[in-house]
């Protein structure tokens, strides 16, 4: 069974149709890139499988619950307790130093103060980090800020990361390290990752590539 799966997803906003009967299963532990041209849908099929967004039609079931009927509060926990995000920009909160900013979803998902700040230590080694613990984030170069995005995303350990462009801002080079530091750290962790991208150079840390054109998907070859 698959970790996340939607299926004959529609939604529209407005008279604008976003996706048009969008079908993708994700394995668990599995890499998924998922590209195309901006605005074929991309960040609305991210949005709603990760109960951000509510499709019109269709379902999304998550760790083999359906989760398109659920109420915004339950939506809310699994996101709270099971996803992680890293997106493009602004994330971080600048006044907060960089460790409060990864402690932020431990201390949403109530464990104490002291012992959030803790858990973010061996995220600041891992990612390369060290002694800016301290710092405000929005004093960080861009790919500092994005490998603090990167802790924070996967502070908690979620089933799912959500990775929304997590190189956009970033130059090639940095990207790079930001996209080797969230594959080996998704790796150690089993962590399934949802990856929407639309450069090729980014798709390549991918297990399996699959393409959105006009809020539909269509899978491509796997990635070699
Ligand atoms: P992509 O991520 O591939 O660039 P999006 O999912 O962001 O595409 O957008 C798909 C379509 O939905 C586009 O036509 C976009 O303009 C529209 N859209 C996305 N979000 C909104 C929104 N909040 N309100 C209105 N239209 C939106
Ligand atoms: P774009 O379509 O330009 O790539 P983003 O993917 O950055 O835009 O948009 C993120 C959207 O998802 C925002 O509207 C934000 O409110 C919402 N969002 C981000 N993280 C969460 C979360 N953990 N829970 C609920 N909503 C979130």
């Amino acid at each position: 069974e698959a970790m996340i799966e939607a299926k004959g997803v529609k939604l529209s906003f407005g008279q604008t149709p976003a996706l048009r009967g969008a079908d993708l299963a994700v394995e668990q532990g599995e890499i998924v890139a998922v590209m195309g041209p901006s605005g074929s849908g991309k960040s609305t099929l991210l949005h709603c499988l990760a109960g951000i967004l509510v499709p019109d039609e269709g379902e999304i079931h998550f760790g083999g619950q359906r989760i398109d009927t659920l109420g915004e509060t339950e939506r809310s926990a699994l996101r709270r307790d099971r996803c992680g995000f890293v997106f493009q920009f602004g994330q971080l909160v600048p006044e907060l130093t960089a460790e409060e900013n990864v402690a932020l979803p431990l201390l949403l998902a109530g464990v104490r103060r002291a012992k959030a700040v803790a858990a973010t230590a061996p995220w600041f080694a891992k990612l390369g980090l060290d002694g800016l613990e301290r710092r405000r984030s929005g004093e960080l170069s861009g790919g500092q800020a994005q490998r603090v995005a990167l802790a924070r995303g996967l502070v908690a350990e979620p089933s799912v990361l959500f990775a929304d462009e997590p190189t956009g801002a970033l130059d090639s080079l940095t990207g790079e390290q930001v996209m080797d530091l969230l594959v080996a750290s998704a790796r150690e962790q089993g962590t399934t990752v949802v990856l929407v991208t639309h450069e090729a150079r980014v798709a390549a840390y991918a297990d399996r590539h699959v393409m959105v054109r006009d809020g539909k998907v269509a899978s491509l070859a796997a990635a070699s």
